[in-house]
């Protein structure tokens, strides 16, 4: 069996490779490879609206089962790339016979860490496991992580009328990402709202709890890079055209790309850099990008309906906060020594966090006023 383009991994950056390919006129053959049971979806709602059950399920989906065919991309669900050989330029899959490919992107994403009596949060089944008991009578949820999926989830369990208790290594929630001094803007509004964060400890406090999360992290899935005899050290190393060989590329949360931008390696795990990732890969194949991938990475987050963020960077420095925080309409600029923004995050502030992501690509300075 032989396609012109393969594609291993269906979550939203292997989705976004045959979806930019075929919308740039892209005509080969397309073969998506994907372990789950699903055809591409958006993995955001799962801590958010669907767990909420404000969103159906078939609008967490990028498109219906159809458009797939459609668009003559073929997506084998619940079928896993077993090996590569990057000399005979094919795959071997769990189920069928191997694929030759002209092309191949490995997407193949990251699987959650886990503690013992601990539910995690990464597929739709997980989410939809936790959305019904969160719809059903209201119980004590501890959560166990003070990252992106633990205050989500915090914030829309406590929405859901459930007493949540959380346990956070840090001093302060979010603290190492965005610094004290901003990050006591979002414990604040968890602690308003009633959740119970206690930090500096990876235990919950004695207690009943009904369920117990764990969000303390993921592992990228790079066992197939690897042993196909791509380099990887915290991530598949991938040049500033996300290639790690002259017909293999990497993208999303296993990317360790070289990053034009920023002059130095970067591995992000977040839905729009997986998106972004995705388009440049399949307009590269389309050939209609040369260039090298410089998106400055952009994420966001909701906290309940109480609050949310943008953040443009990564980068660290001396924060110049402008605004309010007692008002929720405030961005905090990073500098470098040198006084240019390296990272923005903005609350209600979404121009101010589009025009700090053209400073970070241009390396200007810091913004007037
Ligand atoms: P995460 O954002 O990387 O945060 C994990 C947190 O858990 C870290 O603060 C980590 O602290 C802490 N931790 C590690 N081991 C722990 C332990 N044994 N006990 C208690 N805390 C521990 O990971 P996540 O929240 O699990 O999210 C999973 C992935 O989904 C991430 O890639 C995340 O970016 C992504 N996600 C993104 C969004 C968004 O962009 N809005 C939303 C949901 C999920 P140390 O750093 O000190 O180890």
């Amino acid at each position: 069996m032989r396609y012109q383009n393969v594609i291993v991994g269906g979550g939203l950056a292997g989705g976004m490779v045959a979806q930019e390919y075929r919308e740039q006129d892209g005509d080969g053959t397309v073969l998506i490879v994907a372990r789950e049971d699903h055809v591409p979806y958006h993995r955001p709602p799962l801590t958010k609206e669907y767990l909420r059950g404000e969103k159906p399920e078939a609008e967490v989906y990028m498109h219906p089962a159809e458009w797939w065919r459609n668009h003559e991309v073929d997506v084998r669900t619940g079928v896993s790339a077993t090996a590569v050989d990057l000399g005979a330029r094919s795959i071997a899959l769990s189920d069928g016979e191997p694929v030759e490919y002209e092309r191949l992107v490995l997407a193949t994403g990251a699987t959650p860490r886990t503690l013992p009596g601990a539910q995690s949060i990464r597929t739709l089944e997980d989410s939809r496991a936790l959305a019904e008991k969160l719809a059903g009578s209201a119980g004590h949820l501890g959560v166990i992580g003070g990252g992106f999926i633990g205050v989500e989830v915090a914030a829309s369990a406590r929405m859901k009328g459930w007493e949540v208790t959380m346990a956070v290594p840090e001093s302060v929630v979010w603290e190492h990402l965005f610094g004290a001094e901003v990050a006591v803007y979002f414990q604040r509004q968890l602690e308003e709202h009633g959740v119970n964060v206690n930090t500096g400890t990876k235990e919950l406090p004695a207690g009943d709890y009904t369920l117990k999360l764990a969000g303390i992290g993921v592992t990228p899935n790079t066992e197939l890079a690897e042993a196909a005899g791509l380099t990887v050290e915290n991530g598949v190393h991938v040049d500033e055209h996300l290639r790690a060989t002259d017909d293999v590329w990497a993208i999303g949360d296993i990317a360790a790309y070289q990053s034009a931008v920023h002059g130095r390696r970067l591995r992000i795990e977040h839905w729009d850099v997986a998106l972004n990732q995705g388009g440049y890969v399949g307009r590269t194949w389309a050939g209609k990008e040369s260039g090298p991938y410089t998106t400055v990475p952009y994420f966001f987050s909701d906290i309940g309906d109480w609050t949310w963020f943008e953040y443009v960077g990564p980068g660290s420095g001396r924060a110049d906060i402008r605004g309010s925080m007692a008002d929720d309409d405030f961005v905090a600029y990073y500098l470098d020594d040198d006084d240019k923004v390296t990272a923005c995050l903005g609350v209600n502030r979404s121009d101010d966090v589009n025009e700090a992501k053209e400073l970070i690509a241009s390396h200007s300075g810091a913004p007037v006023g």
